[in-house]
């Protein structure tokens, strides 16, 4: 399990190798304090004083391999948030991309399969996979397009060009009362989604969403928000199947 070492300001170093000495700004830390408990103090050649912990899922999220974009977290929050997804859920996704989406998933849900056409970034998810130690997480190197094996999905997520595409794959692999989840950086896309959903009679767009989030400055009297600007990534449009 690999380490992290936390200073006293907040910042944190992810020590990948706990076999090796581990250099930082404050100076660095010898291998064989990697062996001391959770909570241990461990002191750099500089005498500053770090914390000792075991990483958990989102220190190791963090550092994933990225190769497409990925879904920011607030949109990922949103995504289970709305639709309820739990330890007992079956989850498709598509396109896999840097597995990203797939992996916060499979960390809750029972069971994801995530759909990647390209070989590449197939070989990048599986990294991912093995590093952040997912057992319950399928990868296949397939077109969502062309069809979904899975049966009695309780919710897909689609984050690809073309959305409208896999909506009748979608519609057959779902249970009833399921959710589709798209996420599109563009408002055609969602246009295009949402009026084939409305000509599928089995399935009801519920809503289309845009999450902003805005992080603030809390220093003494300097409370804020951050001055830099908020970012666009993607609109979620959630629907569900009725019948
Ligand atoms: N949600 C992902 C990022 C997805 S990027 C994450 O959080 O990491 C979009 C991906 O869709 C790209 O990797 C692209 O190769 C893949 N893709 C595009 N069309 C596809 C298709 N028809 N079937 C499966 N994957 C597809």
């Amino acid at each position: 399990m690999p380490k992290i070492l936390l200073a006293k300001e907040g910042k944190t170093f992810f020590v990948k190798d706990e076999t090796k000495d581990y250099h930082t700004q404050f100076g660095f830390v010898k291998a064989k304090d990697f062996k001391k408990k959770d909570g241990s103090k461990v002191k750099t050649n500089m005498d500053i004083e770090l914390t000792l912990f075991t990483s958990n899922f989102i220190d190791d999220y963090k550092r994933i391999k990225r190769a497409p974009q990925i879904i920011p977290r607030k949109d990922v929050a949103a995504i289970v948030a709305e639709t309820g997804v739990s330890k007992k859920s079956i989850i498709v996704d598509a396109g896999g991309g840097s597995g990203a989406l797939a992996s916060f998933l499979a960390n809750i849900a029972k069971q994801v399969t995530t759909y990647e056409i390209r070989e590449d970034f197939y070989k990048i998810i599986q990294k991912n996979k093995k590093f952040l130690n997912l057992t319950n997480l399928k990868i296949k190197n397939k077109n969502i397009y062309q069809g979904i094996e899975e049966k009695n999905v309780d919710l897909i997520t689609l984050d690809l060009p073309s959305p409208w595409n896999a909506i009748k794959p979608a519609e057959g692999a779902l249970k009833v009362g399921g959710f589709i989840v798209s996420y599109s950086p563009t408002i055609p896309q969602v246009m295009d989604f949402v009026s084939m959903i409305e000509k599928t009679p089995n399935l009801i767009h519920l809503k289309t969403l845009e999450i902003i989030q805005r992080e603030w400055d809390v220093e003494e009297r300097k409370v804020r928000p951050k001055s830099q600007p908020i970012g666009h990534s993607g609109f979620l449009t959630f629907v569900r199947k009725v019948s």
